[in-house]
Formats: structure tokens, sequence, C-alpha cells
């Protein structure tokens, strides 16, 4: 893997308004301080033994006056600016992030989980929020006013400054402490058990048929449970050893000892002559403003490390190379497809299939059957160019899979998968996904085709409903969608998985009549799991093993008595079974 991109490079887009915050951040500060440097002037011309100015002390008020204006008008602003950056920051790494999504090799999702995409995707993006939108303001504030306080302090008297300054010094020792290597690696143990959280969580959502079906009383959210605890004990360890430095800290820093260190020194300082009264108050007012900042130092460094992670997590996943592009690409000549000598392997030990050959002539229908687990997707993936074969080659028209354009491989090859992921937009769209000029009356004319418009008029807004928000849609219908989608796209070559398991008989036979029809004059490799689908194939291949066991057409392999004979055989007897018990479930 390449080196991940780190945090500045992420924020580099932003960078002027990022400096531009900043600024009208360090200018707010600034005016913050002057209203505390009106007050202790103030006290000094009023206490002093003559009669005070009027003039200087309106002069004195009006300057307080306009740095508290100062502070709120440039404040408002930097946090305007701040928020700004931080919405184009978000949007720009999505759609990075989404663009990128794509790029990457279809193999990689394979090693993801969906949690964890969506931890970086969601999660770690929003981390980068507060580090852009909040942080800046933090950490100029709690530079800036203890800079001021401290030169104005040290011009009244410097060694008052150094009194003042203790409290400080001890509360930065002990916050620093804080952040030792132990408690960073502890820090990084609890991220990580925060992302088994929503790893976990994101899995039982989607087993949650599974979970209601075989769960038990609990067994089947252990894992989710487990994570929970094991990030609970993460957490308190990470939080207990941290419990008495803290509260130390806290106690260092808190006005009331600060006031008194600053008065213990004052005092003393007063009784042996060393310090006017009146060059007191400025230590009382402003010592606190150097403190205060300590916390939100500490507060704002713990945002950068977050978000140092954060991007880490971005970056690593930005890093990840995209899936190889032809370098000299070349368009297929025809529809012919070829599998030649093709072996392949998910982690380089199993073979999962094996030398394998194999010709689909254009507009043939071939079928892949088999037990679970013979390598039927894989071939159906290969066939995509999802995944690239590691022997062997897989051409279509006479070219090289590698050697196409996606762009123009995806429009020769389409999918219907059998868990249909629609996304979450109007049904129009859904449709027209792959072909994004297709006008309305071209997606309803692909939906009549895949027999699936009666339904989608019915819907509340008929096609501009949304999935998930008002349109309701079966797994059969949401298959049906899918077929329009290939139907539109029009590509000559149509790789199907069946789906397993319909809801009912009409279900079954509207989608499968959809198919039939979408197939039509097409190249057709379907995965089939109903023998009775595929008795009309041209060619019906049995695999078993990573190889393929049988090849012919249905009759020729029934006739053969082998493996697809005996298959035929255990689905009929099921099916007569399933007809004579009604209430026994067919399992295919
Ligand atoms: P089928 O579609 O016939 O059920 P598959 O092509 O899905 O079979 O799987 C073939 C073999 O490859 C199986 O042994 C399966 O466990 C393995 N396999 C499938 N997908 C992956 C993957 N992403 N990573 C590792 N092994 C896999």
């Amino acid at each position: 893997m390449t080196q991940p991109i780190g945090l500045w490079p992420l924020l580099r887009p932003q960078r002027y308004q990022l400096l531009g915050a900043l600024l009208l951040q360090i200018v707010s500060a600034v005016g913050g301080v002057v209203p505390y440097l009106a007050v202790v002037e103030l006290g000094r011309v009023l206490l002093a033994p003559h009669a005070p100015d009027r003039h200087r002390v309106w002069l004195i008020v009006a300057a307080g006056a306009a740095g508290l204006l100062v502070r709120l008008v440039a404040g408002a602003l930097a946090s305007a600016v701040a928020h700004a950056a931080d919405s184009s920051l978000q949007l720009s790494l999505r759609r990075l992030l989404a663009r990128h999504l794509t790029d990457v090799p279809m193999s990689w999702f394979s090693r993801q989980s969906a949690g964890g995409l969506n931890q970086v995707v969601q999660n770690d993006v929003n981390d980068l929020h507060t580090l852009v939108a909040h942080t800046p303001g933090e950490l100029t504030s709690a530079v800036v006013v203890p800079g001021l306080a401290l030169v104005y302090l040290g011009a009244v008297d410097w060694r008052m400054t150094l009194v003042a300054l203790v409290p400080v010094l001890v509360g930065l020792v002990l916050r620093f402490a804080l952040a030792t290597e132990r408690r960073k690696r502890d820090e990084r143990e609890v991220d990580a058990a925060m992302g088994r959280i929503a790893v976990a969580a994101v899995e039982f959502v989607e087993g949650i048929a599974v979970v209601k079906t075989f769960g038990g009383a609990g067994r089947a959210h252990r894992r989710f449970v487990e994570a929970a605890d094991d990030f609970a004990e993460r957490f308190l360890r990470w939080v207990g050893s941290a419990a008495w430095l803290a509260s130390l800290a806290t106690l260092v820093l808190s006005p009331m000892v600060v006031l008194l260190v600053v008065l213990a020194g004052g005092a003393t300082m007063i009784g042996a002559g060393a310090l006017a009264p009146a060059d007191l108050l400025p230590f009382l007012l402003l010592s606190l403003a150097l403190t205060a900042p300590v916390a939100a130092l500490a507060h704002g460094l713990d945002n950068v490390n977050a978000a140092r992670r954060a991007a880490g997590r971005i970056g690593a996943v930005l890093a990840e190379p995209p899936a190889p592009r032809p370098a000299a690409p070349r368009v297929p000549d025809g529809h012919l497809i070829e599998l030649r000598d093709v072996g392949f392997t998910y982690d380089g030990e199993h073979p999962v299939l094996r030398h394998l050959d194999l010709v689909i002539p254009p507009g043939s229908k071939v079928a892949l059957v088999g037990p679970s687990g013979a390598g039927k997707s894989t071939i159906a993936q290969l066939l995509l160019g999802f995944l690239t074969p590691t022997t062997g080659s897989v051409r279509l028209g006479g070219v090289d899979l590698r050697d196409i354009e996606p762009s123009v491989l995806y429009r020769r090859v389409a999918f219907v998968p059998q868990d249909v992921r629609l996304l979450r937009t109007s049904v129009a769209d859904n449709i027209a996904l792959a072909s994004s000029s297709a006008g309305r009356d071209e997606v309803v004319a692909a939906a009549r085709a895949a027999g699936v418009d009666a339904h989608l008029s019915s819907l509340p807004r008929g096609y501009d409903s949304v999935v998930g928000e008002d349109a309701g849609l079966s797994g059969g219908e949401a298959q049906r969608v899918s077929v329009a989608r290939a139907l539109l796209l029009d590509a000559p070559v149509l790789v199907l998985d069946e789906a397993t398991a319909f809801a009912d008989p009409v279900t079954e036979a509207r989608t499968r009549a959809a198919i039939d029809r979408a197939g039509e004059g097409r190249t057709r490799v379907v995965i089939a799991h109903r023998l009775a689908t595929i008795r009309d194939a041209d060619l019906v291949l049995v695999l078993s093993d990573g190889r393929i066991a049988e090849r012919g057409t249905f009759d020729e392999l029934v006739a053969a008595d082998g493996l697809l004979a005996a298959m035929w055989r255990a689905q009929r007897e099921d099916a007569t079974g399933a007809a004579a018990a009604p209430t026994r479930g067919s399992l295919l």
C-alpha cells in the first residue's frame, strides 16, 4: 500500500479560508483582552490619589466597549468562515471518497466491512468538523489572550508576573503528563474499540432477520455486546488513568488557587514595599486570563489528535491504489465471451477456479449451476471485470477485460444481482442509473418490459417515489427494477444472479418472465438455483470444486445421469414433497 495521506494535505484546499478564520480569530482574541485591560486601567485611574481625569476615564470606557464589539464581530465572522470552510471540506472529502471508492478494485470491498467504511465516510469526516470549525478559535484564544496579558503584566512588574505564572506552569506540566505515550496508546485502543462497535452494529442490523429467527436469547448479538463491553472497559481504563492527574490540574488552575497564589505573593511584596498596592489589581484580574486557556489548549490539542487519527483512516482509504486502468485501451469487436485457462484464488493459496475454458457465443443462454461454494459467483464477477483472473484470461469480443475501459465494459455487460441494493433516490433515477440521458418515456418503457410498471405507477409519487421513503418494493420488485435498469442500458450481455427465494409463485413467475424478455437476443449468463428455469439454456455448466464437471444442454445432462440429473431429481422430489405437505417450506 502506498503512504497514507496525512491531515494537512486533506485540509489544503481550504487553506485560505482557514487562514482567514485564523486571522479573524486573532483580531477577536485581541479585542477580547482590551475590556480587561480597560477595567485594570480604569481601576488605576479611579484609585489614584489625585482626582481622576474625566476625559481619560471615558476614553478607557470607550476603548473597552470597542474591544468588546471587535471581539463579538470578528468572533462571529471567524466562526462563519470556519464553518463555511468546514462544510466545503466535508463535501469535498465525501466526494473525493465517493469517487475514489468507485475506482478501487471490487476485490478491496470484499476485505472491508460496511461498518468500517461507514466509520471513515461518516464519523471520521465528522471528526474533522471539530478541528476545522472550532479548534482554530479555541487555540488562537488560548495563545493570544495569555500572551497579551503576559506582555501587559510584565510591563507592570516582572516579579509578580513570575508569581502569577506558577499555577500556569504547574497546570501545564500536569496536562502534558496526561498526554504521555501510554495514554496515546490507550486512546488509540479506545478509538479502535469504538470502530469495532460500529462494525458490530452494522452487522447486527444487516443480519437482523437472521437474528430474529435464529437468535436465541441474546446469543446472536453477542458480538455487539462484547464490542460494547470491550469499549467500556478500555474507556474506563483510559479515563481512570487520567482521573487524578486531571483533577489535580483542574484544582491548580482553578480561580480560587490562582487568586490565592497571586494574593499571597502580592501581599508579601506590598509588605516588603516592593509593589504599589494599585499594581496588584492587574494581577488579580489578568492572572485568570493566564490560566483559563490552559484547559482550552489541552482540549484543542485533543481535538487535533482526534482529527489526525480520523485523517489517518481517511487517508488510508484514499491511498488505496485504484484498480489498474488499461494502458492501451481497446474496444471489443463483437460480444463473444471467452475464458481461456482461467484460474482464480482469493487468498493466493486456495484455488477457487482451475483451468477453466469456456466460449459463450453472442446471444446464447448459459447457465451456471452447482453446489454452494462451487465458484459460480466468482465466474460471474470475473465476467463483470470485478475480479481479474489469477491465471489465464477473460475476453470480450477478442479483447482481454483488463484492456477494456470500465465505462466501455459496463455499457456492454450488465449485471442483475440477486441481492438488489437500490439507492435512496427516486425509482426513476434508480432505473436510469447507468443511462443518465434517458427520458421518462424510456424509463417507463423499460419498467413495463421488466413487468414492474404497474407497481411503480401505483406508488404515492409514481416514478418519483423515493426508495426507502415512500417506495416500498418487495425483493422480486426490486429485482425487476434492476432488470429494467439493465434493459435501459441496452447491454448486449446480461449476467444474472437468479434469486434463491421468492415470496410467492406469482412474483417468481413475473420476475422470471421479465428476465426472459430482457434476455431476448442478448447473451445471458445465469447463475441458476432452480433448474426448471434453465431447461431452455443453450449450455448448462455444472461446477464442482472450481472445475466444470459437466457441460451440455439440459436434456443431454439429464440423460447422462450425472450430477445435474441428481440435482434435478432432488429438486423435483422436493417440489412434489412441498406440494404434498404444503406446510413444509422448500429450501430452494
Ligand atoms: P458459489 O457462487 O458457487 O456459491 P463462490 O464463487 O461464491 O461460489 O465461492 C467459491 C469459493 O470461493 C468458496 O469456497 C468461497 O468460500 C470462496 N470465496 C468467495 N468469495 C470469497 C472472498 N471474497 N474471499 C475469500 N474467499 C471467497
